[in-house]
């Protein structure tokens, strides 16, 4: 048997209760399946180790898990350390020297869930979103001068470059090209932002021609949060910059009926450094400790490490494991409308997982 060496970094908040939550599940799931099995390798780094080390992670931090086959991570954030010190000091610390450019959350209305889009059931809404994870408005440029004082000028400026373009538009043709639609939206805002988004658009066209059978169109940002709202059934996959996508996926999680289903991907496509999955929620400190996180995101992202990994129908068996499971809304939690804890949606889902013998 296969031993697949997972670093998992659970954090702050409500991360810590999820990654427990799927790190049984995925234990079940390899006992189940009997080819592979996992070693989970425990960092404690975020906002408690901060707050005794003065970092969210130790200096060589990236050097102890660079070796993994893949990262599954919690989330991070907690309400006495501000926000951009833990998301720098942890998740873009990993997410950007590990290269992780492509940054992929997929979306689907589950059995069982009931999206606030009224007139939309699950098969209408099934869109990816690729999100460009390591440029654009969060490259980290720009500053501030004359801190505090009235003629203070402050910056952020969103840097673009070629190659970092090429590359995540063509990933995003490529997961097209890959699913039964073959449909691509790339949104912009190039109306407005008159450099690097004209260059977006320009890098769209050029790597189109080598996908002659993917049907693509662009759409402004602001039009886009409108079209997804109103003709969801008409998007498939999509690709957008870092803020941008960043947003869209929040809706689009809402959408789809709860921040607490949706997971991501942060894949080195390339393979030179380990990916990470995570939910996209955050460390939630108003849930955080009651024991009613809604596990379903954390268990959808270790599909995608199951995908990641090669093992596609342990994903497949733990998707329809999850699937079962919201169909019954005596299982859902409380974000769902519903009154089931952490506990009880996680050992359903392995007693699923156990009595699935397809
Ligand atoms: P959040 O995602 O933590 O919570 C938003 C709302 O959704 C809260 O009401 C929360 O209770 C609910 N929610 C989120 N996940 C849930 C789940 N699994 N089950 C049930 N309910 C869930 O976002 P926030 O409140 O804006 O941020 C809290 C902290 O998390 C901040 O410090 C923020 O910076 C951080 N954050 C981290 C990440 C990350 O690590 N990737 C992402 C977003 C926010
Ligand atoms: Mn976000």
């Amino acid at each position: 048997t296969k031993t697949y060496r997972i670093a998992a970094i659970p954090a702050d908040g409500i991360g810590i209760e999820v990654i427990a939550a799927g790190i049984e599940v995925l234990n079940a799931l390899a006992g189940k399946t009997g080819t592979f099995r996992f070693r989970f390798d425990h960092f404690d780094w975020g906002s408690d180790y901060y707050k005794t080390h003065g970092a969210m992670m130790p200096a060589d931090g990236r050097e102890q898990i660079r070796h993994h086959d893949a990262i599954f991570f919690g989330a991070v954030g907690a309400p006495d350390v501000p926000d951009h010190i833990s998301l720098w000091g942890l998740r873009l610390a990993i997410c950007q020297p590990f290269d992780q450019y492509a940054n992929v959350r997929p979306t689907r209305i589950l059995p069982g869930i009931t999206s606030p889009l009224r007139h939309v059931s699950g098969p209408e809404l099934d869109w990816v979103i690729v999100r460009e994870n390591s440029e654009g408005e969060y490259a980290g440029v720009g500053g501030r001068v004359h801190q505090g004082h009235p003629e203070e000028v402050a910056t952020d400026v969103s840097m673009m470059t070629r190659t970092g373009v090429t590359r995540i538009i063509r990933y995003a043709f490529k997961l097209a090209q890959s699913r039964p639609r073959k449909l691509l939206t790339v949104v912009t805002k190039s109306n407005a932002q008159r450099h690097a988004m004209v260059m977006w658009d320009e890098i769209a066209a050029e790597v189109a021609q080598d996908f002659p059978d993917v049907t693509w169109d662009k759409m402004l940002v602001d039009a886009m949060t409108m079209r997804m709202v109103i003709k969801p059934e008409t998007l498939d996959t999509i690709v957008a910059t870092n803020l941008h996508a960043d947003i869209l996926s929040d809706l689009a999680a809402a959408l789809a009926g709860s921040l607490g289903i949706a997971p991501t991907a942060n894949i080195n496509p390339e393979r030179k450094f380990p990916s990470m999955f995570e939910p996209i929620h955050g460390s939630a400190f108003d849930i955080a400790g009651k024991g009613i996180a809604n596990p379903i995101a954390t268990f959808w992202t270790a599909c995608q490490m199951l995908e990641h990994l090669g093992e596609a129908p342990a994903a497949d068996r733990l998707m329809r494991a999850v699937e079962r499971v919201t169909a019954d809304p005596s299982l859902h939690t409380p974000d769902l409308g519903g009154r089931a804890t952490t506990r009880q949606v996680t050992d359903a889902v392995i007693a699923a997982i156990q009595g699935d013998n397809e």
